[in-house]
């Protein structure tokens, strides 16, 4: 019998991705980790493994149905374990009065976070400056959602969404816009919307703001944590991989992570770091301890090849690789008192699409 925890399965099937027999339920594409499905530990954990990308196939990993939502884990002919799958939410059968089905307004996203691109359009989609590994453009060029979520849609999806599935917090994330004053206007309204219908916590995800004021019109309208995403502390790296950030520069993400810090507390932001894009171990580690010292969750994923996107054809880091980065920085994270535990919404909440979580254990 393979002994293996659940950190390490979590990692394992991150970076090799788990074969189905049929049931390929998760998105295709969109903004965030997609081409995966979402896996339950009875432990409670959860991980939104690749089940689409072309190294799944080799995957020593795979799912056998052994009733509805439920599965045998199998690493080669060995069971490792049962795992379930969240339900398909009771929400997505209903339609807006103008005949929007709401699963193309938000998503489930994990067990119960309401997830949606509340502007799907980026300014970078089809420009030079695209980051390499993101699919934003993808689902609404097949047609899987809409471009703009309009706020009074947005609360009558996450009032049903508390009502049938039992959703507890939000990400609202968007693509770039060119007046930042316009993307915080459209993220505050939709947080505003949803929080008059629906007692959730709310967690947006945006670029560094220039006007670092911005940041208390979202905690006014009820925004409680802030994903502001660098994705790589190596510069080189980002030049390639996601040019439009590292235009930006360094010194801006430092100011507008201090100036969230501030407003929305330490934990209660949090940056995306990928791993796997071609940066060295160093450079996560040393970036996660900066983050940290200054109140800034660091919530490292292993890059995940989207079908359709640039990077389609790169391979997650290895399990051993993963393992490392996150004994070492979940070191750090108790040394400088961050953790997960105290995010109340978002991504650094959910912890599907990161084993981070799981290492501060
Ligand atoms: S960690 Fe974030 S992107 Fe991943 S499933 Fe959860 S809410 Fe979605």
């Amino acid at each position: 019998m393979r002994a293996i925890s659940i950190c390490e399965l979590k990692v394992e099937l991150q970076s090799l991705g788990v074969r189905t027999e049929g049931d390929k339920r998760g998105r295709k594409s969109g903004a965030g980790p997609a081409a995966g499905m979402v896996l339950l530990f009875d432990n409670g954990s959860q991980v939104n493994v690749p089940t689409m990308s072309w190294f799944v196939e080799d995957s020593p990993y795979s799912l056998h149905p052994i009733a509805e939502d439920r599965f045998i884990l199998k690493y080669k002919e060995e069971e490792i374990t049962t795992v379930a799958a969240p339900p398909i939410p009771r929400f997505y059968s209903l339609k807006t009065a103008s005949g929007i089905p709401y699963w193309k307004i938000a998503l489930l996203h994990g067990k119960d976070c309401l997830s949606t691109t509340v502007l799907q359009h980026c300014i970078h989609w089809n420009t030079k400056d695209v980051c390499k590994f993101c699919a934003i453009g993808l689902s609404l060029r097949e047609g899987r959602t809409i471009a703009r979520k309009r706020p009074e849609d947005l609360a009558e999806v996450a009032k049903h969404a508390v009502e049938l599935d039992d959703v507890k917090h939000v990400t609202l994330t968007t693509g770039s816009t060119r007046d930042e004053t316009r993307c915080v206007k459209i993220l505050k309204d939709a947080a505003s919307a949803i929080k008059e219908v629906a007692d959730l916590a709310i967690h947006v995800q945006l670029e560094p703001l220039e006007n670092t004021q911005l940041f208390h019109e979202l905690k006014s309208a009820g925004v409680d944590t802030v994903g502001i995403h660098i994705e790589s502390f190596d510069h080189d790296v980002l030049k390639v991989m996601a040019p439009c950030k590292a235009k930006l520069g360094f010194d801006r993400y430092i100011k507008a992570w201090e100036s969230a810090v501030e407003i929305f507390g330490a934990g209660e932001v949090s940056t995306f770091i990928i791993a796997g894009l071609g940066e060295s171990d160093r450079s996560i580690i040393e970036g996660s301890a900066k983050l940290a010292s200054i109140g800034v969750y660091p919530f490292i994923v292993p890059l995940r090849p989207i079908p359709g996107t640039p990077l389609e054809r790169f391979a997650p880091p290895e399990p051993a690789r993963m393992l490392s980065i996150y004994s070492e920085v979940a070191r750090l994270l108790r040394d400088y008192r961050i953790s997960w535990k105290t995010s109340r919404a978002g991504c650094v909440r959910c912890m599907a699409c990161s084993a981070m979580g799981d290492f501060e254990l």
